[in-house]
């Protein structure tokens, strides 16, 4: 089964899920369970900017995906 690469818009969390190219409408954020979530390029090479790091150049809330980022308050 493919995977995917999704960004919430309400929360901006970023998620890969394993599913059917026909269920893809139906996913939801697997952080806050929003369904208003976009699908992202799949790229296959990383441009030395990518989420997940540690946000060190992340100002709060632009990456949603960061430690950084995570951290409430
Ligand atoms: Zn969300």
């Amino acid at each position: 089964m493919p995977s995917y690469d999704f960004r919430c818009d309400d929360c901006g969390e970023e998620f890969t899920v394993f599913v059917a190219i026909s269920k893809k409408d139906e996913v939801q954020c697997a952080d806050c369970g929003g369904d208003e979530v976009r699908q992202l390029v799949t790229t296959f090479y990383h441009s030395g900017s990518s989420s997940g790091e540690s946000g060190a150049s992340c100002t709060r809330s632009t990456c949603g995906s960061c430690t950084t980022c995570r951290t409430p308050g």
